[in-house]
């Protein structure tokens, strides 16, 4: 890892930790590997980026619906879509330090691209790579690796069934990805919304992959959240819908402050056998070292619902009243992990600055630039003493703010350090109550980015503020 990089990510494990954006799970018995607990402000974020999503996938759009099912499922959905006994993941081991890498990432190392490809033709990689003498344990040093072997990311739970009388058939798995409940409920959806094609259901929630190495903080975890889209429709259709989606999504990041040469298109060359089109929308993490993949635009021909027709004996084909043709629609996907763009807009918020004291000197402060609908916390009201003749009427501006913005009252400690706190997780408005105040009926407000302050009617403050953060 780059000094840089190190750095950076760092850095940012320890904002999100002392700020209380992200904590490790279970971290007072040790913790548990590739697992994080979300506090006050990672919610907050987390909540305003799933809305960020939502309102553009649902909310404005009168093509698709939304759903919100079960984390589990029935077992046959599994063996259906192709996870059970083929959602793996090839792992190699280190004999000497016990390590454990994807084989597939060592060989991306080495230029060589990897990602789906069969066992044999990972091990003939790897192989080559060996006598070459340049395979060699990124942790210890050693040669000594195992050869790639097939790594289950399915996570069994044993619902219903005592774990000793667990079959195969009955093993009840946490789902993989969000996307297998909106092909179940694509048959009710039709039939209860009497919705047209083409149209998408969108869906969010936690999906569970037993991931064999995770160990870049929030951006690959063996829990997370997925916001998903599936758009049915015909065939002929594909290619403009398509377009369509890759350039609505692309225009999403740009929406919300991802900068155009931030983000990139990687296009699949190795397809799945039922898909015409893959790409995906990488993001240049500098705490992660370069680009890597946030979300997945998928052609996927009509093979989900193909095979949960097949498997439940179920129709799932669509009648087109106007052309009076039935078919089984086909389906582009897009696929965004919610706690990857969590990560991503720490990564590209956090900046470090000059910035003038209020003694006359500079130092270095911390600042979360995250768009304004983004940041966790609105506004921040802070009276600059802690006199009552100061709190009161400060309290009665956050009490009265509160009903409309997240907003946080602070008393405490000197108010540069106030300042810092709030820069620290992105407040875009801090609002000082003086002396002056119980005068002329107004207050100061600091915008976080620009640092200028400018005073303002407690009256308008309200309107003032709904401008300012559309
Ligand atoms: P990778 O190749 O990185 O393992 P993938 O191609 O298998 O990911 P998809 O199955 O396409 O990922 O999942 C769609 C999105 O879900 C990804 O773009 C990513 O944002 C998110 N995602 C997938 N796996 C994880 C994970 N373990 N932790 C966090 N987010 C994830």
């Amino acid at each position: 890892m780059s000094e840089k990089k190190e750095n950076k990510q760092e850095k940012i494990i320890s904002l999100a930790k002392r700020r209380g954006f992200v904590f490790p799970s279970s971290e007072i018995y040790g913790g548990l590997s590739a697992i994080y607990d979300y506090g006050h402000y990672g919610v907050l974020l987390k909540n305003n980026i799933r809305d960020a999503w939502w309102k553009a996938m649902v909310q404005e759009r009168l093509d698709i619906v939304g759903l919100d099912s079960a984390i589990f499922m029935h077992p046959t959905t599994w063996v259906a879509s192709g996870h059970v006994g083929g959602f793996n993941d090839p792992q190699v081991d280190c004999k000497k330090c016990k390590s454990r890498f994807r084989a597939d990432h060592i060989l991306e190392d080495f230029g060589i691209s990897a990602d789906k490809a069969p066992l044999e033709e990972i091990n003939d990689h790897l192989e080559k790579l060996k006598k070459e003498g340049k395979l060699k344990c990124s942790v210890c040093g050693s040669d000594d690796l195992t050869k790639a072997k097939v790594f289950s990311l399915m996570v069994k739970s044993n619902i219903g069934s005592p774990t000793d009388e667990l079959k195969e058939e009955n093993v009840v798995y946490l789902r993989p990805e969000t996307c297998g409940g909106i092909y179940l409920e694509y048959k009710n959806t039709v039939d209860s919304l009497r919705i047209k094609l083409p149209f998408g259901i969108a869906q969010i929630g936690k999906a569970f992959r037993n991931e064999i190495v995770a160990r870049q903080f929030i951006f690959r975890t063996r829990e997370f959240e997925q916001m998903e889209m599936q758009y049915f429709l015909h065939p002929s259709m594909m290619k403009e819908k398509y377009e369509m989606w890759k350039d609505i999504r692309w225009r999403w990041y740009l929406e919300y402050g991802i900068k155009q040469n931030e983000i990139r298109w990687y296009k699949h060359e190795k397809l799945a056998h039922y898909a015409s089109e893959a790409y995906d929308i990488e993001f240049n993490f500098k705490s992660l070292g370069g680009f890597k993949e946030v979300e997945g635009i998928h052609a996927r021909g009509n093979w989900d619902l193909s095979q949960h027709s097949k498997f439940s004996g179920v129709d799932l084909s669509y009648f087109d009243e106007k052309s009076g043709e039935r078919f089984i629609p086909h389906i582009m996907e897009t696929s965004v992990g919610l706690n990857r763009l969590v990560l991503m807009f720490l990564d590209q918020a956090y900046t470090e600055e000059k910035a003038p004291t209020a003694n006359g000197k500079e130092e270095i402060r911390t600042v979360l630039k995250l768009d304004k609908r983004l940041s966790p916390v609105k506004v921040a009201i802070l009276p600059l003493s802690k006199k009552e003749e100061l709190t009161r009427p400060a309290k009665k501006i956050y009490q009265d703010l509160r009903e409309f913005f997240m907003a946080e009252y602070d008393e405490t400690q000197s108010i540069g350090k106030r300042y810092r706190r709030q820069d620290e997780i992105g407040t875009p408005y801090c609002v000082t109550v003086d002396f002056e105040t119980l005068n002329d009926e107004a207050v100061t407000i600091r915008d976080r980015d620009t640092m200028e302050q400018e005073r303002i009617k407690i009256q308008e403050l309200k309107k003032y503020l709904e401008e300012k953060l559309k």
